[in-house]
């Protein structure tokens, strides 16, 4: 290799091809910046390096999060930070505390969010498998219709196999909304081979509106459903969601805020 010629340009240049080459982008933008903190600072080049390893490791660490949130193709993005427990008191707020720091990933544990329309349930979903994808896991969400969909084409087109495998990658499966639409005996079959792949090995939320005992008519088989709720809640955290529809709550208020609002309009002549 060349050496350098003695140029002030010359170097920063080749450093910045190395960098390039090495893929340290952080690095490349900062190593100027954070030289001129160490010598003002008078640190020397260990102290130097470090600083700007961090900053690499760390970067690089949101980048891999964001991209593993993006990859789990939320509806919205909803975190905790934005629900209001004492909006919805039937919600054990310390369980969901407790779920949010990931232990259940690691012990392959599934949970069960139950409840009416609009209380939250998604977003308690979303914001569990935000934290997770935070956390370094691979999630995926989906409705279940949406799943089974899926599902049924790739088993038509042979290749169910390969969508198997995608899934089975995930750490986190995230199946929302069971319970509004049937499925035919293809469907429930393939959903509850999904769920028997998942059995400790992967953990599974699944947001449902429908109590268990009515878990059949949407299944279409007793002994499927069996056994299909036998592997979902050996290990399960169930959190209940009773109150009234936050939606409903909302746009009540909403329009009343709005009549409040809305000057009385003059009776037409
Ligand atoms: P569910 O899945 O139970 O039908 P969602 O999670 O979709 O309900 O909630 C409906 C809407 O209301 C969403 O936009 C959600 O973010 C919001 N929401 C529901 N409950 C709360 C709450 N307690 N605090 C803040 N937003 C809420
Ligand atoms: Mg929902």
């Amino acid at each position: 290799m060349d050496t350098p010629a003695k140029t002030p340009e010359r170097p920063t240049v080749l450093l910045d091809h190395y960098l390039k080459l090495l893929k340290l982008p952080t690095v490349k933008r900062e190593y100027r910046n954070v030289a001129a903190a160490c010598a003002k600072e008078g640190k020397d080049a260990v102290e130097f390096l470090a600083r700007l390893c961090e900053r690499e490791c760390f970067e690089r660490e949101q980048r891999a999060a964001e991209r593993r949130i993006r990859a789990a193709a939320f509806p919205a993005i909803k975190t905790l930070d934005t629900f209001d427990f004492a909006a919805q008191p039937s919600i054990n707020r310390p369980l969901v505390t407790q779920l949010m720091r990931g232990e259940y990933l690691d012990e392959r544990e599934n949970i069960l969010l139950m409840g009416n329309p609009g209380t939250g349930k998604t977003h308690i979903a979303i914001a569990l498998g935000h934290a997770a994808c935070a956390a370094g896991k691979h999630v995926r969400f989906q409705t279940v219709t949406a799943l089974v969909t899926q599902l049924l084409e790739a088993r038509d087109n042979k290749q169910l196999g390969r969508l198997h495998k995608r899934l089975d990658r995930c750490h986190l499966l995230i199946l929302d909304e069971f319970g509004y639409v049937p499925f035919t005996k293809t469907g429930a079959e393939l959903l509850f081979e999904i769920l028997s792949r998942a059995y400790e090995r992967q953990s599974v939320i699944l947001t449902t509106n429908l109590p268990f005992e009515n878990w059949t008519e949407i299944l279409g088989n007793e002994r499927l459903t069996g056994a299909l709720l036998d592997r979902l809640t050996h290990r399960v955290h169930i959190i209940e969601a009773n109150g009234d529809s936050y939606r409903l709550k909302t746009a009540k208020r909403r329009n009343k805020k709005e009549t409040r609002e809305t000057p009385e309009k003059p009776a037409s002549p």
